[in-house]
């Protein structure tokens, strides 16, 4: 992790499930601050963009410095360095899962109008939004990018099957869940989850789990119909000519 904000860290992430994974050592976050790298007796990290325009941009010499400080020979030669940008590819669960299986990446927090396009090209930074909006720094982002592969981690949530049961694990959104009471306010619970007949109730979560993606998130349900989706995998050639 390389921020202007070392002390935002571990921050929320030192509480609930990710806290005390961390604290028990599931794993391990090491806040780096960016400024550190600075060489001038003013410790400057930012300059004025060049071509002119608003704000400061993150010089590429520092943040360079800062990578190449983080990269100790005790660290993964191949972890993935990811840059925390709204330009980015938009953060997937899929990419989630596969950084959590990885050796644990290097994120670059950004802060002021950005940081040089230079230093994203020599140190083959991977870009990621957490989302078409714009924050005033990478922090928050890199957090939602960090707790999202934690809960991941063997260990860390109580049973595994509500990582894999869950939102966008099938290219679905997650169907409604209910607890007790099982009478809130005049609304009861679906008579069928009560009925202790779990192929009904999977049934019926996955109808709840379709007609949700379909109505919230045509563009999720669209993908689940392209020809390497689940919907083509019927056998070809079942007509007689
Ligand atoms: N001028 C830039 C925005 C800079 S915001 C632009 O228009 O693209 C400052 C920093 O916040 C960025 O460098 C990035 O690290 C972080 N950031 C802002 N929005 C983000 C998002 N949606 N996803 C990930 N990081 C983001």
């Amino acid at each position: 992790m390389l921020t202007l904000f070392p002390e935002m860290f571990p921050g929320p992430l030192g509480a609930s499930l990710a806290g005390k994974a961390l604290a028990s050592g599931l794993w391990a976050l090491e806040a780096r601050d960016i400024r550190d790298s600075a060489t001038d007796r003013h410790r400057s990290v930012d300059d004025t963009p060049a071509g002119g325009g608003p704000g400061m941009v993150l010089r590429a010499d520092v943040l360079a410095a800062a990578i190449d400080a983080a990269d100790t020979p005790d660290r993964p030669k191949d972890r993935p360095r990811l840059l925390m940008s709204p330009r980015g590819r938009p953060l997937t669960q899929a990419r989630v899962v596969e950084l959590a299986g990885g050796p644990g990446p290097l994120i670059v927090c950004g802060r002021f109008e950005g940081i040089d396009q230079r230093v994203i090209e020599a140190r083959g930074l991977e870009e990621v939004s957490i989302g078409d909006y714009v924050l005033s720094g990478g922090e928050i982002a890199a957090m939602a990018v960090i707790d999202a592969c934690v809960r991941l981690l063997p260990g860390v949530m109580g049973k595994l099957i509500s990582g894999t049961e869950e939102s966008f694990s099938e290219g679905l959104l997650e169907y409604p869940q209910y607890t007790r009471p099982q009478e809130f306010e005049g609304r009861a619970i679906p008579e069928i989850l009560l009925s202790g007949d779990h192929a009904k109730v999977a049934a019926w979560r996955q109808a709840e789990a379709e007609a949700l993606t379909r109505a919230r998130r045509p563009d999720l349900w669209a993908a689940r119909q392209t020809p390497s989706g689940p919907s083509q995998k019927r056998p070809k050639n079942t007509t007689e000519g």
